[in-house]
C-alpha cells in the first residue's frame, strides 16, 4: 500500500513561542482560513509555491511521506533532554491534513511530547483524530462575534466554537491562544466575549491549563511582497494593542503574555 503523504513549508529547530521547553516546530501547508493578519502566507495555500526574498528565490513546501517525516523528527530527538521538550506541529492551518498528521503522530506517540496548534477550524473527524495522539492542544481563539470573525477571518466561528467545546467536554488537555490584533481581537468586547465563553462552557474540567495573550507582529506583512501578493490587513496597524489580561483572569487560572 502506499505512504500517505503531507507538505511541509518549514521546520524550525529552535522555537520560542510554540510551547513550553525547547521545541522544534513542523509548519504544515494548508489553511482554510484568510485571517487578515496572517503572518504564515506561505502556509496558506496547499501546494508547493515560490517564494522570492532578499536572498534569492525558494520553493516553499516540500512533500514527505509519514515515514520520512518521523525519521526527521527522531533526528532531533537527542535535542530534547527535559520532559517538556518536543514537537509542535502548526502551519498554515495542520487539521488541512489531518490523516498524514495523525499517521506520523501516531509513529511518535510515547517517544517525545507533541503539541498540535489549531485554529479549530477543521471537519469533527479530522479534529477528534489528530487531537488524540497529542499531549496538548494550543487552540486558537480569535473573535467572538460570529460576523467579524467572519469579516476578519473568512470564516464562521460556530464550528471553531463547537470543536473548543468538544475538546474541553472530551478531557483533553488544552491551552487556549489569543492573537491580539489592534481594534479587532483586543476590544472590550472581544475579551468579554472570551471570558463569558470560557466560563460559560470550559470551567467545569480541568483540563484548560491556561490562556496566552499573543500580541500582534508588526512584521507580518513582509512575506506577502515575496509571494507576488499585497499586505492590507484593514486594520491600523500602527495602533498600540491593548493588552488586558485582568479581564480573563477572572476565569482563567493562568493567563501569560507572550
Ligand atoms: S488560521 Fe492561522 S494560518 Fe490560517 S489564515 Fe489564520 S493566521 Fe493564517
Amino acid at each position: 500500500m502506499e505512504e500517505r503523504e503531507g507538505i511541509v513549508f518549514d521546520i524550525k529547530e529552535l522555537s520560542l513561542y510554540d510551547g513550553p521547553g525547547l521545541r522544534c516546530t513542523v509548519f504544515l501547508k494548508g489553511c482554510p482560513m484568510r485571517c487578515v493578519w496572517c503572518h504564515n502566507p506561505e502556509g496558506i495555500s496547499p501546494e508547493p509555491e515560490i517564494m522570492r526574498s532578499a536572498f534569492g528565490t525558494r520553493m516553499v513546501g516540500a512533500r514527505y511521506t509519514a515515514s520520512a517525516l518521523t525519521e526527521k523528527i527522531f533526528s532531533y530527538l537527542p535535542l530534547f533532554k527535559r520532559p517538556e521538550d518536543g514537537i509542535t506541529f502548526s502551519g498554515g492551518e495542520p487539521m488541512t491534513q489531518a490523516e498524514f498528521l495523525a499517521d506520523v503522530m501516531r509513529r511518535l506517540k510515547g517517544r517525545v511530547n507533541m503539541i498540535v496548534q489549531t485554529s479549530g477550524y477543521a471537519k469533527r473527524p479530522h479534529f477528534a483524530a489528530v487531537i488524540r495522539e497529542a499531549d496538548i492542544i494550543y487552540f486558537d481563539l480569535k473573535i467572538m462575534d460570529g460576523k467579524l470573525h467572519k469579516f476578519y477571518t473568512g470564516v464562521d466561528n460556530a464550528l471553531i466554537l463547537e470543536n473548543l467545546k468538544y475538546m474541553n467536554d472530551a478531557g483533553y488537555k488544552y491551552r487556549i491562544r489569543v492573537p491580539l490584533i489592534p481594534g479587532v481581537t483586543d476590544t472590550p468586547e472581544n475579551y468579554r466575549g472570551i471570558r463569558d465563553f470560557v466560563r460559560g462552557n470550559l470551567c467545569d474540567k480541568n483540563n484548560l491549563t491556561g490562556l496566552d495573550l499573543l500580541p500582534y507582529n508588526p512584521s507580518a506583512g513582509g512575506k506577502y511582497k515575496g509571494l507576488g501578493r499585497e499586505y492590507s490587513p484593514g486594520f491600523d496597524e500602527s495602533r498600540a494593542v491593548r493588552i488586558d489580561p485582568g479581564c480573563l483572569r477572572e476565569t482563567v487560572k493562568e493567563v501569560k503574555v507572550l
